[in-house]
């Protein structure tokens, strides 16, 4: 799959990559150490830049990404959670005389681009999608149906697609070059890749942070089904929460009343995430080839969905 992009001219900065959602730049001047990450409209499936993009998107994600980050840096009342938002050590001594706190970094985001896009510490990233389940759905399902099993963590029998689980667990995927399909895989393939401390750190932050979440998602009358978090270490070798943060693109969320109330499993998922582009391009195409474009009727949908979740969780 080729991801088709035109990277912006953006003053200041220089483009660098481009995922299937995010778009990369580094300073143009060479200055080391931060990143701008500008989030696009494109919504992607299955490992597919779908066309159209949802309108909006790229804002809201950013909006939401940004939210949750000051939430998980203590507005929860929870212990602060290293993230490559908060300015890096280099960038904090006031060394190269222009950014010093959070705020300074995120003034440096181009007015084209404001809104969706971030000033982040660039980091070692670790090659790992630390996935969090608290409910059985999805890839899991599909595995759990084969061998009752997530990522090789034995599950009681008879769950059902969108049941709770005991307890929320860790099935971490293997995140492949672009263009690939991440692969789920086990805490001991885990541990070969990035060695056991790493993997045990990666698997205590992110099961924290879920823990935390789904809490503040709850009082809002919304289930945290699960979630992706991606992390890297940065310059002083702490493990640190990096990409977008539980957003409607990483994470699954349900509606809580519906999920009591529903006996269908459509009924109990009604969800605020791009499971609607998911279900139409599930039942629209074989998966062979280019995937077709997206009716009006879908997108409008799924901008709609993502623009309720961001106002029922932040209140805006
Ligand atoms: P998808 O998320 O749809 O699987 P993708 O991961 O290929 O796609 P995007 O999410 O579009 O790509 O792009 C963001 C990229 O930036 C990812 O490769 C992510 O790992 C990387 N990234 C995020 N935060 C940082 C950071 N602080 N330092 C370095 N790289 C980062
Ligand atoms: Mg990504």
């Amino acid at each position: 799959m080729v991801c088709v992009t035109s990277p912006l001219d953006l003053a200041g900065w220089r483009h660098v990559y481009s995922g299937k959602v995010r778009d990369l730049y580094v300073p143009a001047d060479g200055a080391e150490g931060r990143m701008l990450v500008v989030a696009s409209d494109r919504v992607s499936a299955f490992d597919h830049v779908l066309s159209p993009g949802i309108p909006g998107k790229g804002t809201l994600l950013t909006t939401l990404s940004l939210w949750w980050f000051d939430r998980l840096a203590g507005a929860d009342g929870g212990r602060g959670i290293p993230s490559h938002l908060a300015p890096a050590k280099v960038l904090t001594n006031g060394a190269d005389g222009v950014a010093n706190t959070r705020d300074d970094l995120q003034s440096l985001i181009p007015d084209a681009v404001a809104g969706r896009a971030m000033v982040v510490r660039s980091l070692d990233m670790q090659p790992i999608e630390c996935v969090v389940r608290g409910y059985l759905t999805g890839s899991g399902w599909a595995e759990y149906r084969e061998s009752a099993t997530v990522c090789g963590i034995p599950l009681p029998e008879g769950l059902s697609n969108g049941d709770r689980l005991p307890e929320p667990i860790f099935t971490p995927a293997y995140k492949a070059p672009l263009g690939e399909h991440d692969e789920n895989i086990s805490f001991e393939q885990t541990v070969e890749l990035v060695g056991a401390a790493r993997a045990e750190e990666l698997r205590a932050l992110s099961l924290e942070i879920y823990g935390r979440a789904a809490r503040t998602a709850e009082t809002r009358g919304l289930i945290l089904a699960d979630t992706k978090f991606e992390f890297g270490v940065d310059e002083n070798g702490v493990m640190t929460l990096a990409d977008e943060v539980l957003t409607s693109d990483s994470s699954r969320y349900w509606d809580a009343a519906a999920w009591q109330a529903g006996t269908t499993p459509d009924e109990r998922m009604a969800s605020f995430d791009k499971q609607i582009v998911r279900d139409w391009l599930a039942a629209n195409w074989d998966r062979r080839g280019t995937p077709p474009e997206l009716p009006v009727e879908i997108v409008e949908r799924t901008a709609a969905r993502y623009r309720e979740l961001l106002e029922r969780l932040t209140g805006d």
